[in-house]
């Protein structure tokens, strides 16, 4: 993000200290967090919408999340993680941000996890494997609150979608699954999508009226 707009951010973020901290070690362990100005036009939605209850898919060590609750006080995540390493950072690091009773992580594949027992959402924001955001949509679409958002995360995938030519196999083939996303996105007839340049790509669906 640009340096001279994230100064004012890191200004007004709270327990920045702390969010530098798990900045820094998902830069240095490799885990994909959201990018810095994709997080603050989020939070401004949260606030903007009011938004109360939130299913995050993917919740890595739990940066999002806590950013998320940590610039909306009355939000509650439920958030879905299946790797066990990414499970137990996430908890460590709720635990010191006293946040266990805004975010709820439910240790499972998303894919797997059983709808019932879940609410309904202002926001869902989808941002885990990118092969399978088609998936988590239609799954978890029936769960938006009737004037809620959902967000998807990485839908240009650093630039790639665009120049598929000079890339290997396997990130073509990525980058082929995040285009027919984006593709199915403008067809549903019953929603609309927004395309946002921020970050990696950020796609705001809502409900047509
Ligand atoms: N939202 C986080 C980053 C998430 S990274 C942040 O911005 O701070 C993506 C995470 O999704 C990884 O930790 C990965 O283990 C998890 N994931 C991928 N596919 C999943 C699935 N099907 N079910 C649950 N978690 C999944
Ligand atoms: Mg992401």
């Amino acid at each position: 993000m640009n340096l001279y707009l994230e100064k004012f951010n890191n200004e007004n973020e709270a327990n920045h200290e702390f969010f530098n901290e798990l900045r820094a070690y998902a830069e240095v362990n490799n885990v994909p967090i959201i990018k810095r100005d994709s997080l603050v036009l989020i939070q401004s939605l949260l606030n903007i919408i009011n938004a109360k209850t939130m299913l995050e898919i993917g919740t890595a060590i739990g940066y999002s999340a806590l950013s998320f609750v940590c610039s909306k006080e009355d939000l509650v995540i439920d958030t879905i993680e299946r790797n066990e390493e990414m499970y137990n950072e996430a908890l460590n690091n709720i635990k010191k941000l006293n946040k266990e009773n805004s975010i709820n992580i439910i240790f499972q594949d998303a894919l797997e996890v059983d709808n019932t027992i879940l609410k309904k959402y202002d926001v869902i924001f989808i941002d885990a494997a990118k092969a399978q955001y088609q998936k988590f949509f239609d799954k978890y679409a029936p769960l938006l609150n009737e004037n809620g958002i959902i967000l998807t995360d990485n839908i240009i995938f650093h630039g790639c979608v665009e120049e598929q030519e000079h890339l290997s196999k396997n990130v073509r083939s990525m980058v082929k699954k995040i285009d027919n996303y984006n593709h199915y996105l403008s067809t549903l007839e019953n929603y609309t999508t927004y395309y946002i340049d921020s970050g990696d790509g950020l796609a705001i669906t809502m409900r047509k009226k």
